[in-house]
């Protein structure tokens, strides 16, 4: 496998490059708008066009005042329609990233096609070869044509027309609709070589199929309003008084072309993946088995991505199509051998792929890693017994026979089968499926169902479809209220909906309206309660889907919650505190930025009850003195008892007042803008704080009270992250500091101001004590043994050597090798044997080994008499005794 890792541009590299290129060209970068698409005509959003619908539909003169009308972003799609190819084919992902440059009645045909051929093969840019480039236009855009021979000097033999079915969007609109904005496109391919096939572009336009030449980029000129056909049937095309640029670019596959790699699976992002599941199951990426590699790599980022999005999984609608792929994903762990929950365990690999482009990702991964995990583990519980049945099954039937709607609905059913997963296995087989009949089944049940239950689905929300994706966002009257009435919009548990919630149960309640805040922006969820006629219970978390719908995750204490019902919903107090932290994080940014610079920038923030935590770059360790700088600064503030104020605005003069760190916003989006009204002195300057934020915040910053920074650490090369607290949080953390200072001091009979230097102090005196200590052992050894033969020394023949012995007190364990290399240094001995008080060390000469003497099995013999153990070389041995006399004794008759 070519290894992505030697490329010189990595896809977060390229995506940067891309966004910075058009940045240059005077466009407005935006973040990617959600998975989920920004209007109900698809399920997930497919195109970086989908969000600017509007611009597009009602061009320049609808436009906000200052909107610029040139737009760049990287934007997520989710393109499922041919799933079950996404693994075996190796062109198509059901997530990848499209780039796009958008002119909304701007800059057309010309400075696109210029554009978009200098990013691909410009040498600062991607620097793609310009000779294997081939691009494909509608078949009567001459104006593209001379664009792409003269401007370009592209060979128009690598130029082909297609009809309006390829280069028309939407396809075949002249002739078949729909009316309004279309119009033609031009498709930019890559020559990737004879390496991936023989086919020449000729062929390619039988084809319209090839490994080997490569759709990198689709240019969009959607130039005419069609009309309704005149009465001969004669499409209209009207031009548009504004014209608009639309492109995308397949940041995948470009970065396969850049990185060379022979596809998506072997570049920068996809190889840790795929690495890791070989590692998982043990199986290598090789031969048949690692379409399961590709499958479960893939899967699992999409079904990240959607997750951290707020889709959930469950049985309609969008949350189904995200089951769907975890269980194809989960079928093809399963065929690598992994029997366990595993799909989770690359969550992490995909934050740290995608995290820094996408926040979402990091800000929901335990949410996500918990959401696939249970998944996995429900899926596995039937998985086996559902691949035999229908192994069973499908050995019964030839190939190119039909498995039965009712067998295919027992396997949805019982076994929790999508379709489309037992469609694949079949397909392998060579078997297909009655699908009207598994619809007829399927309906049939869904009847049963209805009819069984109490509550029709239809009830749940009024009529509305049950799924969580229809329900409106809840409407959020938190700020500085801490109590309100809501209707139960709908009770969810394990993705379904459910009519009623008994006592003792736990699950996620939508509510109409909830002055509870939904975990967001850093700032953790409120708990609370919810209290209702004959029953109460207690709100454990708040989050919140991408649509805005806030999810409750309840326990209920006493009486049943039904759907429908009035409850009266209340915070948590402890709310008060998270305001506090949550005014002193913007506080601590501003400082911050005021004393290092503006270098510095957030890179994520955690607010809570009980403390704040705010991550930044920035390259050095603060000092003490810019620690207490920035405390300084922020409880200036607090003195300084300003009001603090929000409000919401156009992201347009938001921008303009100065705030920064957009995200998540949508172009066109209002936003809340917190402002601190009034700012402190540092230095010359005047620091104010004005963030954009949809936190809880306090009214005054006095109310803050106090701010303590407690912690200061590196988190990642460059990012800094301060620990701090405030409020009665902060007070009661000095308090307990003092006390335990306060005790230390007086333990050490001094005050806390002296205790740095009475510690210092004392250190030094340790210091001293303890090489005085060593000082008087030594000294102690040598009185002991004297010079030889005096003292504690003996010196005798023993089995034909010269050995002398010496008996010491009050020596630790650890000086008796010394003490032994030293007698048998000074006494000229064969062998030294020096006896402590609860051990002994024997060493010999070298000469002496080679005449036999063995240091090791001689102490073995005198550990034993001593009522111990021991053991050791030739030259060297030691051992633990209980009585050295006896050991002493014993060496006699030892040798
Ligand atoms: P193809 O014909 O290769 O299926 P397309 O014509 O459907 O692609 P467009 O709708 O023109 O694709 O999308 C613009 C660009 O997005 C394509 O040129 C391609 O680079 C990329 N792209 C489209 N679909 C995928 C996909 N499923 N996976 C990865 N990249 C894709
Ligand atoms: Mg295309």
């Amino acid at each position: 496998m070519t290894s992505a890792r030697t490329s010189t541009l990595t896809t977060a590299q390229i995506r940067e490059k891309f966004l910075h290129f058009f940045e240059s060209k005077e466009h407005l970068r935006l973040p990617s708008h959600s998975s989920i698409a920004p209007d109900p005509t698809t399920l997930f959003t497919v195109a970086g066009m989908q969000p600017f619908k509007p611009q597009f539909m009602g061009a320049a003169a609808k436009f906000e005042e200052g909107a610029s009308k040139r737009v760049t972003t990287a934007q997520k799609c989710i393109r499922v329609g041919d799933i079950e190819n996404v693994g075996r084919t190796r062109r198509h992902l059901s997530l990848f990233e499209m780039m796009g440059n958008f002119s909304f009645g701007d800059y057309f045909k010309r400075e696109a096609i210029a554009w978009a051929w200098e990013f691909l093969t410009g040498p600062q840019w991607m620097n793609m070869s310009a000779e294997q480039m081939y691009v494909t236009i509608y078949e009567d855009d001459d104006e593209a044509f001379g664009y792409w021979t003269q401007d370009i000097g592209l060979n128009p033999s690598h130029i082909h027309r297609f009809g309006a079915d390829e280069n028309f969007w939407p396809a075949d609109a002249p002739a078949k609709g729909p009316n309004g904005p279309c119009g033609p496109c031009s498709e930019i391919f890559y020559d990737r070589g004879p390496k991936y096939g023989d086919d020449s572009w000729a062929d390619y336009h039988q084809t319209r199929e090839s490994a080997r030449f490569l759709e990198v980029w689709n240019l969009v000129f959607p130039q005419y309003d069609r009309q309704e056909p005149q009465a001969d049937g004669t499409p209209t095309l009207k031009d548009l008084p504004f014209k608009n640029i639309d492109t995308g670019m397949g940041l995948e596959r470009v970065a396969s072309v850049v990185q060379d790699v022979p596809d998506f699976y072997s570049n920068d992002v996809f190889l840790p993946l795929i690495e890791k599941i070989a590692e998982l199951s043990e199986r290598p990426y090789e031969g048949e088995q690692s379409v399961s590699h590709r499958v479960v790599a893939e899967h699992a980022r999409a079904v990240s991505m959607t997750v951290a999005d707020g889709v959930a999984l469950s049985n309609t609608g969008r949350g189904y199509v995200i089951r769907k792929i975890l269980r194809r994903a989960s079928r093809h762990a399963y065929l690598l051998g992994l029997r366990e929950p595993s799909i989770y365990k690359l969550v992490p690999l995909v934050v740290q792929s995608m995290g820094e482009a996408y926040p979402e990702l990091k800000e929901n991964q335990s949410r996500i890693e918990a959401a696939l995990k249970g998944e996995e583990e429900r899926f596995l519980r039937t998985l086996e017994s559902g691949i035999q049945r229908l192994d069973a099954l499908l050995n019964q039937q030839e190939k190119g026979s039909v498995l039965s709607g009712q067998d295919a609905f027992t396997l949805y059913g019982t076994y929790g089968f999508p379709i489309d997963l037992t469609r694949e296995i079949a397909e392998e087989y060579g078997v297909s499926i009655d699908e009207a009949g598994f619809d007829k089944a399927l309906a049939e049940d869904q009847e049963l169902a209805r009819a069984g239950s109490k509550y029709g689905k239809s009830e749940l929300f009024g009529g509305a479809d049950e799924t969580l994706a229809d329900v409106p966002p809840t409407e959020f009257v938190g700020y500085g209220q801490l109590e309100a009435s809501g209707l139960v919009q709908a009770i969810l548990s394990g993705g379904e909906s459910l009519p009623h919630l008994p006592a003792g149960s736990e699950a996620q309640v939508v509510l109409h309206r909830t002055p509870l805040y939904a975990e967001g922006g850093g700032e953790v969820g409120d708990t609370g309660r919810l209290e209702w006629d004959g029953g109460e219970a207690q709100v454990l978390d708040t989050h919140k889907t991408a649509q805005g719908v806030f999810l409750h995750r309840v326990l209920v204490q006493s009486g049943e919650l039904v759907v429908g019902q009035k409850v009266q919903a209340s915070v948590n107090p402890e709310r008060q505190a998270t305001e506090r932290h949550h005014t002193a994080t913007h506080l601590l940014h501003a400082a911050l930025r005021a004393i290092l610079g503006s270098g510095v920038q957030q890179k994520g923030s955690l607010v809570a009850p009980e403390r704040l935590r705010f991550d930044f770059s920035h390259g050095a360790a603060l000092s003490a003195d810019e620690l207490s700088q920035v405390e300084q600064l922020v409880n200036r503030w607090i003195t300084a008892n300003f009001a603090v104020t929000w409000q919401q605005l156009p992201i347009a003069q938001a921008r303009a007042a100065g705030a920064m760190a957009l995200f998540g916003e949508k172009y066109g989006d209002v936003v809340r803008m917190v402002t601190v009204e009034g700012g402190v002195p540092y230095g010359s300057a005047t620091v104010t704080s004005l963030e954009l934020c949809g936190g809880a915040h306090v009214e005054r910053t006095g109310d803050i009270g106090a701010f303590v920074i407690v912690g200061d650490e590196n988190v990642a090369a460059g990012v800094r992250r301060i620990e701090a607290l405030t409020g009665d949080v902060a007070a009661r953390w000095v308090r307990e500091r003092l006390t335990s200072a306060g005790k230390a001091a007086s333990n050490l009979n001094t005050s806390p101001e002296q205790l740095p230097e009475r510690v210092a102090q004392l250190q030094a005196q340790l210091k001293a004590a303890q090489q005085e200590t060593v000082q008087v052992r030594r000294q102690l050894t040598q009185a002991q043994m004297g010079g030889a033969g005096e003292g504690g020394t003996q010196t005798r023949e023993l089995g034909g050597f010269k050995v002398a012995t010496a008996r010491l007190s009050g020596i630790e364990a650890g000086e008796l090798r010394g003490a032994a290399d030293n007698l048998l240094d000074k006494s000229g001995a064969d062998m030294a044997i020096v006896v402590g008080d609860k051990g002994l060390v024997v060493k010999a000469t070298k000469d002496a080994v080679t005449r036999g003497a063995h240091a090791g099995q001689l102490i073995g013999k005198l550990a034993a008499a001593g009522g111990g153990k021991g053991g050791g070389r030739p030259d060297m041995a030691q051992a633990g005794v209980q009585d050295p006399e006896a050991a002493l004794g014993a060496l006699e008759t030892a040798f």
